[in-house]
């Protein structure tokens, strides 16, 4: 079904052209060139990392991010349970084990107490955990204080996937920027778009170094085609690089315009019994990429109110489906209470783009309102 109002639609700027016609009529249709260059050095200023390597995916980003940290074969990794699937499955590409870690009920992100359970847990049976990987939900900044906290006590490497965070802010500074290594994704559902895309940070210029050349099939710098390790073809091409450039010059009002839908949002709510949001704190700032809301009170209702706005034509989904209950992942160790799976059963994400208009949020807004769906005040 094709909907009239998506969840998260792409958001074109009109500066994008320029850049692309720049690398039609410069002939630079290929994964180098100009802007790859410019939009690698304009994500650096935006997000204030030092180094940036742009890729073909925030899939390939993460991947490159394990091997880069030396994670492999029957290494453990510490990951967050509620999340997209592709936070996971590069865990797996290294041939490592993913260990889940619940959320807790505030940020919706990895819990810092089970995340000191897990990592007792392995020191405790010899296998120190090799990585961790946190997310910012829906671009919500994770507890990054609690989690750095343990990562630099037990010196483990934090890969922040960002994926869903770009313009977030914890303590003044970018999401992304904390971990040893930053994801990020541009994806077309994503706050920014190259049409598919992605981005490693950091400020370790090693790792961006030892990425590039991975992402480039691990080619020794000689003339001839000389290869020690195996490598991979993930380096972002010129053109969508070139798209990537127009939408960060506009990615502060991207920011501004998901934070107020999801003004709206909670405006709308506030008088509603059981709905809950993912909270900011005095200094977490959320681009809020998706409003997600919580039904509280009875897990029927995220999907009954799904199916309603469906048949007018709008989109919504439940949220992240945790990765400790997917079929490929269920045998696998994990650690805390079940908060990911209350906000699974009770979860739902609402349309959120940035190019959503009032009377788009008007007639969402009105549908959820209409009982039997909830209950007023
Ligand atoms: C989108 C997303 C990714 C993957 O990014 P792609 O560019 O689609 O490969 C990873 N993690 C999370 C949390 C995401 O939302």
């Amino acid at each position: 079904m094709k909907y009239k109002i998506c969840l998260s639609p792409p958001h074109m700027s009109g500066r994008e052209m320029k850049y692309v016609q720049d690398a039609f009529g410069s002939n630079w249709i290929a994964p180098v060139g100009p802007n790859i260059d410019a939009f690698e050095e304009g994500l650096c200023r935006y997000t204030g990392s030092k180094h940036a390597l742009a890729v073909s995916s925030g899939t390939a980003a993460l991947h490159l991010a394990l091997l880069v940290l030396g994670v492999g074969k029957d290494d453990i990794v510490l990951c967050q349970s509620l999340t997209f699937v592709a936070t996971v499955n590069p865990v797996m590409y290294v041939g490592a084990t993913p260990v889940f870690i619940d959320s807790e009920p505030v940020t919706w992100n990895m819990c810092p107490n089970a995340l000191e359970d897990a990592i007792r847990h392995y020191l405790s049976i010899g296998r120190k955990p090799k990585a961790v990987i946190a997310v910012h939900l829906y671009g919500m900044p994770a507890m990054l204080d609690e989690i750095l906290y343990l990562c630099r006590k037990y010196e483990i490497p934090l890969v922040e996937d960002a994926a869903e965070a770009l313009g977030s802010e914890y303590r003044g500074r970018k999401v992304g920027t904390f971990g040893d290594i930053g994801v990020l994704s541009f994806n077309g559902n994503k706050i920014i778009t190259t049409s598919g895309g992605g981005a490693m940070l950091s400020d370790n210029a090693k790792y961006i170094e030892k990425a590039r050349f991975l992402a480039t099939q691990a080619r020794e710098p000689v003339a001839h085609y000389e290869h020690h390790e195996v490598g991979y073809n993930y380096r972002m091409s010129n053109v969508c690089a070139g798209i990537g450039r127009g939408q960060l010059e506009v990615i502060d009002e991207r920011v501004m315009q998901r934070r107020a839908n999801f003004q709206v949002y909670q405006t709308s709510f506030s008088e509603v019994r059981g709905i809950e949001f993912q909270e900011e704190s005095s200094y977490t700032f959320s681009n809020r990429w998706l409003t997600a809301l919580i039904l509280k009170y009875k897990e029927e209702r995220p999907f009954h109110v799904r199916n309603a706005l469906s048949e007018q034509g709008i989109e919504s989904r439940p949220v992240w489906k945790p990765m400790h209950c997917q079929k490929i992942y269920e045998t696998l160790p994990r650690f805390g209470g079940s908060v990911s799976e209350r906000l699974f059963e009770r979860g739902l994400c609402l349309p959120s783009g940035s190019n959503l208009d009032d009377s788009e949020l008007t007639a969402i807004i009105s549908i959820i309102m209409t009982p039997p769906f909830i209950e007023f005040l």
